[in-house]
């Protein structure tokens, strides 16, 4: 059963850099983005560009352009995107709803979702009582996948709107990953059903991940591991579409000087703050590799550079600090701006 709208783009591999623009480009996912970036130059195949600004409430679009010229700036490309097009379009989430209401579409007929009127306020009271808890909260405990047909309408009537929920298979889910190795999650008690399109309309980022990446025939997926939970709820989705499921890759995060993820309260970490002190796009590519551990010094150094020097067996199984100590070292200064 697949994709209504599906067709095999290529048989070349595939890559991408999917970010959400809620913000600046920081040192962080500029080291996502060069990696992603040279684990596909590296395969010889094509490297994808996709602006996830799905939700309206959170998305700019002058970040957007500034993320944009930022990775430009570094020096890296991309065939296929929203400002170049490409056969696999559009290139931003935003303009995507009509794939993912065919997927919506499609689990309804094969009564994979189910809807689900439990309000945020009905989850917050279960959250109190005492059982295992996930990022997102307790695991969904499965209120309106048991609800009688009656008493589901009458629960709908009485909040006005719905959410649509995957039904979870029980058992564990194994995948390999190329960095964090053998995971292994039982999704449905670590999560249960899950959100594949909220109250409000807005689809799921676990839903537009894995119908995007499976239209633009991505076959490898290198991201940040505050992602590596939600890759087994993806792999459901993949198979629930039918569709390959890609090469997995979570490298672990960067973090700032107090320790914590790198973030929009790091100002200075911004690439575009590093370019307005004049600092050199190479510089900041070298210092990137160097955290990355694809050079032994942090030298100035171009992308395309580094293409024969990538290899994920090298890629860093730990988070980087970034103390200001290493970036004065270099000559980054960084600004604070708590
Ligand atoms: N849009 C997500 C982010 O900016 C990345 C999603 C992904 O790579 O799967 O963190």
């Amino acid at each position: 059963m697949h994709l209504p709208l599906y067709r095999p783009i290529s048989d070349l591999p595939a890559g991408r850099y999917a970010p959400s623009p809620t913000g600046q480009l920081h040192l962080g996912n500029a080291r996502t983005a060069l990696l992603a970036w040279l684990q596909i130059r590296r395969l010889g195949g094509r490297f994808i560009l996709r602006l996830e600004d799905l939700d309206p409430a959170r998305s700019v679009a002058a970040y957007a352009r500034q993320i944009l010229a930022d990775l430009r700036w570094l020096g890296l490309d991309w065939d296929e995107g929203p400002d170049v097009g490409g056969p696999c379009g559009p290139y931003e989430q935003s303009r995507r709803q009509a794939f993912y209401d065919a997927a919506v579409d499609l689990f309804r007929r094969s009564g994979r979702i189910f809807p689900c009127a439990c309000s945020r306020k009905d989850l917050a009271e279960l959250a109190r009582a005492p059982h295992g808890q996930n990022e997102e909260g307790p695991p969904y405990p499965g209120i309106c996948r048991n609800l009688t047909p009656a008493a589901w309408e009458a629960k709908l009537r009485q909040k006005g709107q719905c959410a649509y929920r995957f039904q979870v298979p029980e058992g564990s889910l194994s995948f390999v990953d190329a960095v964090a190795g053998p995971i292994s999650q039982n999704v449905r008690q670590a999560v249960g059903d899950f959100v594949v399109r909220r109250a409000d309309g807005v689809t799921a980022y676990q839903l537009a991940v894995v119908v995007d990446d499976a239209l633009m025939g991505v076959t490898h997926v290198l991201r940040g591991d505050d992602l590596l939970a939600s890759t087994p709820r993806q792999i459901l989705l993949y198979h629930a579409l039918d569709m390959p499921v890609p090469h997995f890759c979570h490298v672990p995060l960067v973090l700032g000087p107090d320790g914590a993820r790198l973030s929009k309260r790091h100002g200075g970490t911004a690439i575009s703050a590093l370019q307005e002190q004049g600092i050199a796009p190479e510089k900041v590519i070298g210092f990137l590799a160097y955290t990355a551990g694809l050079l032994p010094e942090p030298e100035p150094v171009r992308p395309q550079e580094l293409i024969p020097l990538f290899a994920e067996a090298k890629l860093p199984r730990h988070p980087w600090r970034v103390t200001e100590a290493a970036l004065a070292e270099l000559g980054l200064s960084i600004e604070k701006n708590h």
